[in-house]
């Protein structure tokens, strides 16, 4: 019985396989062009703010002869999650990747499996970055993770594939693509091409030919750049992803010579002729408040804009080989990202939240023949909708456990009555990088309704009357029947989709605040979970640095040497130039506290995770160490202790150009992040380093003062542990 069954089956497969041969004049290829964090508001066919500035021609022909969708939506902004949702045509809850620390499950039901099956020839080329190996395609050429913008390494079935000194890697994605178009496919078969760009996501590292270009031209800013968060509740006022505070001068506007290590010699000069040019000028203007986050805005819309650039420069590549080669008239010609992503509306970079800008992507279809050319449409269609649209286009039938809707219908002019009126969507990321609070919600053609299940907190938004979402009518009580009209639709989205009941706070989770404002200690949402390291009044907990007989155990201070409490500070005066520490031992945590010194070039600083040897006197090894050392220092990131020699080359060059987060004579905020092996450091709201050490594990903070002269004054340390 189970034999006749699999003989039937594969009977079925081979006619089924035959009758895609036979029809395939009839059935179109798919060129699948995907790009990674591409805001709508940087595609000039939408006519945004920056078309006139930042033109993409070549995203606007596939608009202009074929159909612009105006309301594209994601069923939840973040890479990895999209990418499972245009897979398998199914919600992330079903799916199974909902964050993107998870694994795709490959052997569950996608696409291209169906679309191999019904005698399509499939590749993916470029990034893909959900962990497990692509399946269902002919070939699969991939970027490692997120990839690299430089010299980028490939991933194949054979293994890993280095990087090509010079190259960049969206014209080689496309490049790659082309090639398998030329060369790797099987010509008789009608195929599906996945052009899957790593561009713009962060850090954005625009190619060097592009650079002159794009730093010279200013960028007109939203109007809701300087947002203050009124109007809207929580998670809006507590995220961490605002150009004043989370965008890092260092790493996010290259205020380092950052990741330099792929370019080749002759982009490494061009690129630091650019930057070095821009590091210098603002070190000499020094812009505070509201004109750093203008001047920061500047150099993100710089860069990011960029790399939108040599995108459009690559899809103009691509559709310049569809006409040379003769394929565009059977070809259906894709774009769209994995979601939206905010330019600085709401003050904002990044993603994640239900506001248009990440939760709308575009969405560009050329179909020669069949489309109007210059077509737009207002209908709500969703990433959601993909895979059930490329089985339609390939005259697959559309399984029923997928849960969008084929576009085909759209696509030949016909809007159907029973198109749907709302998008469901869900955030899952809590806590993580941006400090973005679970959510779900829906949105129809005027109102948006959000719920922020973790706290409870509602918002609906009136988009007709506040289409930059600044103010949550959800308290108003003239939308009280259009609150209840919402509540109800996202509960009949909710069963449709069958999403299981709101997940609760996993135990242990807290908000991790972003400091209010750079220059501000304070930190958001109360003391909860700290320690204190210093009461303000004794050195209790505080031990001195040597025994005071060689041999004996090293105690807690009984007589203060060399440092002292003066009105709620810790002062350590330059003799005996050693450190201090703490005596409890720590393994994770986050410490936070404020350091003043003297003056510049100070030789002093503040270390942690410090190993005191037995019987031995002085800490040895500890991971960081946050001080000044050299003049126009930043930071030494322990230098000569942890670091490999080499390592002191890079960090004098990083130093020199860069200039110094710390103040001198003045209060310096710093806060260090120990997580596992990594750890961050952040000085006055600044990221400075971001490394890996799997060497010291855990031990106590200390109090180091090195300098020949000076007091060196702390206050306000506190730690707080995070457990695993
Ligand atoms: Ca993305």
């Amino acid at each position: 019985m189970k034999q006749a069954l699999l003989i039937i089956l594969a009977l079925a497969v081979q006619f089924f396989g035959t009758a895609g041969y036979l029809f395939s004049k009839q059935r179109p290829n798919i060129v699948f062009i995907f790009s990674d964090d591409h805001s709508f508001e940087a595609v000039s066919a939408y006519g945004g703010r920056l078309k006139d500035v930042a033109p993409t021609p070549h995203l606007d022909r596939i608009a202009k002869e074929g159909i612009r969708f105006d309301n594209c939506f994601v069923t939840n902004a973040l890479c990895g999650p999209s990418r499972a949702v245009i897979l398998t045509g199914k919600h992330s809850h079903l799916n199974g990747f909902m964050e993107n620390e998870h694994v795709f499950n490959g052997d569950q039901q996608t696409f291209p499996k169906l679309l191999q099956k019904g005698g399509y020839q499939t590749a993916v080329i470029g990034k893909w970055h959900l962990g497990s190996d692509p399946q269902g395609f002919d070939l699969w050429n991939v970027l490692p993770g997120q990839g690299t913008y430089y010299a980028p390494d490939f991933r194949t079935p054979k293994g890993l594939v280095p990087g090509t000194p010079g190259e960049y890697v969206t014209e080689a994605v496309v490049n790659k693509s082309i090639e398998w178009l030329k060369e790797g496919r099987d010509k008789k078969k009608p195929f599906m091409l996945m052009v899957q760009h790593k561009a713009p996501h962060r850090f954005w590292l625009p190619p060097v030919h592009l650079l002159e270009e794009y730093t010279s031209k200013v960028y007109p800013e939203p109007k809701n750049l300087f947002d203050d968060y009124k109007g809207r509740g929580t998670p809006a006022q507590t995220q961490d992803m605002t150009l004043k505070v989370t965008m890092d001068l260092a790493l996010d506007n290259k205020m380092v010579p950052f990741r330099q290590d792929r370019m080749n010699a002759s982009q490494r000069k061009q690129w630091n002729n650019v930057y070095d040019r821009i590091r210098a000028k603002v070190l000499r203007k020094r812009p505070q408040g509201d004109d750093l986050v203008r001047w920061k805005y500047q150099r993100y819309m710089a860069d990011y804009l960029a790399c939108i650039r040599s995108l459009d420069d690559s899809v103009g590549t691509m559709l310049n080989y569809l006409d040379k080669s003769g394929l565009a008239k059977d070809t259906v010609v894709i774009y769209a990202s994995d979601q939206g992503f905010f330019l600085g509306e709401h003050g904002w970079f990044d993603k994640r939240f239900m506001y248009e800008e990440s939760f709308k992507t575009p969405l560009l279809v050329r179909w020669p023949g069949v489309t109007k050319p210059g077509t737009v449409n207002k209908q709500m269609v969703s990433n959601l909708d993909f895979a059930q649209t490329f089985l339609d286009l390939a005259g697959i039938a559309l399984p029923a456990d997928m849960q969008g809707k084929s576009l085909k219908p759209l696509l030949e002019g016909n809007n159907p009555k029973d198109w749907r009126d709302s998008v469901y969507y869900h955030y899952y990321c809590f806590p993580e990088y941006h400090a973005v609070r679970r959510h779900d919600g829906v949105r129809n053609s005027r109102y948006k309704l959000i719920h922020f299940y973790d706290i409870n907190e509602w918002e609906l938004f009136d988009l007709e009357k506040d289409p930059k979402e600044m103010k949550s009518v959800h308290d108003d009580p003239k939308y009280a029947a259009t609150l209840k009209h919402m509540k109800g639709e996202l509960s009949q989205l909710r069963k449709q989709y069958e999403v299981p009941p709101a997940p609760k706070l996993r135990k242990g989770e807290t908000l991790f605040p972003p400091w209010p404002e750079f220059g501000t200690f304070e930190v958001g949402l109360g003391n909860k979970g700290w320690i204190s390291l210093f009461d303000g009044k004794s050195l209790k907990g505080w031990r001195q640095p040597f025994a005071s007989k060689p041999g004996e155990p090293i105690s807690q201070i009984a007589e203060p040497k060399g440092i002292k409490v003066v009105d709620g500070e810790i002062h350590i005066s330059p003799d005996p130039q050693v450190f201090y520490l703490h005596t409890r031992e720590f393994t994770d945590f986050i410490l936070e506290l404020e350091a003043r010194m003297p003056k510049k070039n100070f030789d002093s600083g503040v270390g942690f995770r410090c190993v005191l040897p037995k019987g031995k006197n002085l800490p040895k090894g500890y991971q960081s160490e946050i001080s000044d050392i050299r003049n126009g220092g930043i930071f030494d990131i322990g230098v000569g202790w942890m670091n490999p020699p080499e390592e002191e080359k890079k960090i004098n060059d990083f130093v020199n150009r860069t200039g110094t987060f710390l103040r001198p004579g003045q209060w310096n905020q710093i806060r260090v992040i120990c997580k596992g092996s990594r750890i961050r450091t952040w000085v006055n709201g600044q990221l400075c380093s971001d490394i890996e050490d799997a060497k010291h594990k855990s031990g106590v903070i200390g109090l180091q003062h090195n300098s020949k002269e000076g007091v060196y004054r702390f206050r306000n340390l506190r730690i707080r542990e995070l457990k695993p």
